[in-house]
């Protein structure tokens, strides 16, 4: 599957805000935003800040899919089934987005990072219901228990990132148990619950031109 390969800083340069794209970095003086917060590219620096009511509208879209890591076809895709759902097409939007196994594999705080934690999916670290699944863009339903396989609790890294998820907090829509290492869907998040900083009505108006 195609996933973007370019250095991950330029993409929240570009959009002006922390992605958080690269785990522990993100939090520190080495991120690339705080160091450089211009765009990217020879003009960065001299770029007009005033932008048309579609160029907001693009970044916006732009914004999201790099945030959950979501390539352009797949995000139309997600459009579409939002728009087809009952109620606010924004909400449903960001609710399918939250749904992917890879963002609440991140949640619940087995990876540092979206990205680590599409990879680690894919590597067949996680189970849902007891089956492996090693697909990142797989959602989730209510009541669904994601757990680490047994098996990769072994691995030094695995060890790492289960000592750096007792420090973390979890979202008020996931529980989490660290003694089994799993993670359970207690409901589907309200918009108020999704801290992503994305406004999602610059996004349906794009796709609704
Ligand atoms: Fe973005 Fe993290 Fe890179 Fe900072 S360190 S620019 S938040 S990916």
């Amino acid at each position: 599957m195609a996933r973007y390969t370019d250095p991950v800083c330029r993409l929240c340069r570009r959009e002006g805000v922390k992605l958080y794209l690269k785990g522990e970095r993100c939090y520190t003086d080495k991120c690339a935003i705080d160091r450089r917060g211009y765009a990217p590219g020879q003009h960065g620096q001299g770029r007009s800040k005033r932008a048309s009511e579609y160029g907001m509208q693009l970044r916006e879209k732009q914004k999201a899919r790099r945030i959950y890591g979501v390539l352009e076809r797949q995000f139309e895709a997600y459009y579409e089934e939002a728009a087809r759902r009952k109620g606010i097409t924004g909400d449903n939007l960001l609710q399918l987005l939250e749904s992917r196994l890879d963002n609440v594999v991140y949640r619940l705080g087995f990876a540092g990072s979206r990205p680590e934690a599409r990879q680690l999916v894919k590597h067949g670290h996680f189970a849902v219901n007891g089956r492996r699944v090693d697909i990142p863009s797989y959602l989730v339903r209510v009541n669904d228990v994601i757990t680490v396989q047994e098996k990769s609790t072994t691995s030094p890294k695995f060890k790492e990132i289960l000592e750096a998820a007792e420090g973390k907090t979890v979202v008020a829509w996931l529980s989490r148990d660290l003694e089994i290492r799993s993670g359970t869907v207690l409901r589907v998040p309200v918009r108020e619950e999704i801290d992503s900083p994305v406004a999602e009505q610059l996004i349906i108006e794009y796709y609704s031109r």
